[in-house]
């Protein structure tokens, strides 16, 4: 009985002033900024090429173009699943132990040596500042390796009982067929899991990264390779053009399962793409999916401030907003209405925004142009309309880079357009509710959008967070007391949503492996029977 090494959550670096890991990081996206990168395919382990390539462009500075990618067409994807399906068999007859070792290298070797480069590269190319880049590329990346073998023994060790002459025992099969990875631009450890957590499982997998992150993506790829994950399991296909991609993927009949993260729009499409090829395929393929959020604050009468408006900025504008768990509606009651809309502003007014590489920033620019236009356009239409004022921020710029100011917008429409609909920028919309009217603020709360992920309640009176909290019961997979919505931590706060937010799974735990896993049920009988006659037959 092998036991894997028990898992520690990586400690968060500081890079303080002066610090040497600082120092290294700086000298690591120095070097990434001087040498463009060009990235190709990578099927069955060998690198492909096309006749068509897309730049990477820094979010921060969109004139500095860190590379190149290489686009991948429909033949490629079918190219990527005979190597998928080639590989299978390999994969799966290795012991499981020997699946784990490639994972926990990676993760020594993430934590270790390569830490520096996903860091720098989440900086540079996902315009991440340096507790951010932190946080994902090097910790939960980390964790999420580290973590899932764990499980993953857990899941093997569970057995069914054993009764008289027989002896029974469950195989968690890998699932037959490929995993189709579609990953999101937002966490490069997201980026990692979504096609590791099937392959340690014993799954082969074509992974289609984020077409707004390619670099930390493609480094994640190296990595997994110089850790020895074999040639075909996990299949890399960058490409500006996902919608032919995905559609040759869903196409194969040998599809056996999604691992998504992104929007809902996508994964709405994706099953629907599903449903209609149905009669195609070997099995009903897995869907799992995260997606969006519109996640709330509630702050109670007896809510604590400082902590409030703490968590409203640190959960609101942190990665410019761009997480899927970020606060974007706040319910302030009437009583805390001044003080907390003034605690704002005292904070807001030195909070810095620049370039992710100037390590004094708190904010920087947010991933495209295409993103810059839409959060703007939400801007624009609160400001040409009277549901609305603008209390913080509302400036915008993308003369260098796609900067925009966190900002807050007062409301006293709860069921307003900036209340309801995702936005995913640093736009955080405040409704100010009668400080007597708290059942049907929770009940507007709940029924406002479609989306479940997370959100947090800021109270001091313990019986109005019971209350709350079985208020909105159904109304997060992720429900935070008196701390952000932000922030969850693999093997600590397992992370998913319901509703239009997805599967809600639970990436980075047991429930996310079961998943990636075919139980086959195996009964040997020691003693079989030799006369078919039963006792009452006389
Ligand atoms: P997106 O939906 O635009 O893209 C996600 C992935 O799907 C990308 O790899 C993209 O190329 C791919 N894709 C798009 N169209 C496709 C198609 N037709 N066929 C196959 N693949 C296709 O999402 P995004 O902008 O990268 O990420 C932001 C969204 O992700 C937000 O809505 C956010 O809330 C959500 N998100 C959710 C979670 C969560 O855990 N719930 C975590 C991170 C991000």
């Amino acid at each position: 009985m092998i036991k894997v090494p028990a898992p520690d959550s990586e400690p968060v670096r500081t890079y303080a002033p002066e610090s040497r890991e600082r120092e290294t990081l700086q000298a690591a996206v120095a070097q990434l900024k001087q040498q463009p990168c060009h990235i190709p395919m990578i099927i069955g382990g060998q690198a492909f090429h096309s006749e068509h390539r897309s730049p990477i462009h820094c979010p921060h500075d969109h004139q500095l173009q860190l590379g190149h990618y290489n686009c991948a067409e429909a033949r490629h994807a079918d190219t990527a699943i005979k190597a998928a399906l080639d590989a299978r068999a390999g994969w799966q007859a290795l012991p499981w132990r020997c699946r784990a070792a490639v994972f926990l290298k990676a993760a020594e070797l993430a934590a270790g040596p390569w830490r520096d480069r996903l860091n720098a590269a989440t900086i540079l190319g996902q315009s991440k500042t340096v507790h951010q880049a932190e946080i994902d590329s090097a910790c939960e990346l980390v964790d999420f390796f580290r973590f899932n073998v764990y499980f993953a023994e857990q899941i093997y060790a569970q057995q069914p009982m054993s009764a008289g002459v027989a002896w029974n025992y469950q195989e968690y099969r890998p699932l037959d067929g490929f995993i189709f990875a579609a990953t999101p631009f937002n966490f490069t450890a997201i980026a990692a899991n979504l096609p590791t957590a099937p392959a340690l499982m014993g799954n082969t997998v074509i992974w289609k990264p984020s077409e707004r992150a390619v670099l930390s993506s493609y480094l994640v790829m190296e990595l997994l390779i110089e850790a020895g994950l074999p040639a075909g399991v996990v299949n890399f296909l960058p490409t500006d053009n996902p919608g032919e991609v995905g559609s040759a993927i869903l196409a194969d009949a040998s599809l056996a399962g999604i691992h998504f993260t992104g929007s809902t729009r996508t994964f709405n499409y994706l099953w629907r793409e599903i449903a209609n090829n149905l009669e195609h395929y070997r099995n009903y393929p897995r869907l799992v999916g995260e997606t969006g959020g519109k996640d709330f604050v509630f702050a109670h009468p007896s809510a604590a401030v400082q902590p409030l408006v703490t968590a409203l900025i640190r959960g609101a504008f942190e990665y410019q907003g761009q997480k899927c768990s970020a606060a974007s509606r706040g319910y302030i009651p009437q009583s805390l209405w001044d003080v907390v809309i003034n605690g704002l502003g005292n904070q807001l007014e030195g909070l810095r925004v620049g370039p992710a590489c100037d390590f004094n920033n708190f904010m920087s620019a947010v991933i495209d142009r295409r993103a810059y236009e839409q959060i703007s356009g939400y801007i624009e239409f609160a400001r040409g309309d009277a549901d609305y004022t603008i209390l913080y921020g509302g400036e915008y710029s993308d003369d260098k880079g796609y900067f925009i100011r966190p900002t807050v917008i007062a409301t006293r429409n709860p069921s307003a357009r900036l209340m309801t609909e995702e936005i995913f920028g640093p736009v955080l919309t405040l409704y100010c509710y009668e400080d007597d009217a708290m059942e049907q603020v929770l009940r507007e709360l709940d029924e406002a959008t479609p989306y479940a992920l997370t959100g947090a309640v800021f109270a001091r009176d313990r019986a109005a967070i019971e209350l709350i909290s079985q208020r909105l019961n159904q109304s997060a997979g992720n429900f935070y007391i008196n701390d952000k919505p932000t922030g969850a931590v693999v093997g600590q706060q397992p992370f998913g949503g319901g509703r239009k937010s997805g599967t809600n799974d639970k990436a980075g735990s047991t429930l996310n492996l079961l998943r990636w896993v075919s139980v086959r049920t195996v009964k040997e009988n020691f003693v079989p029977d030799t006369d078919y006659r039963y006792p009452h037959m006389g």
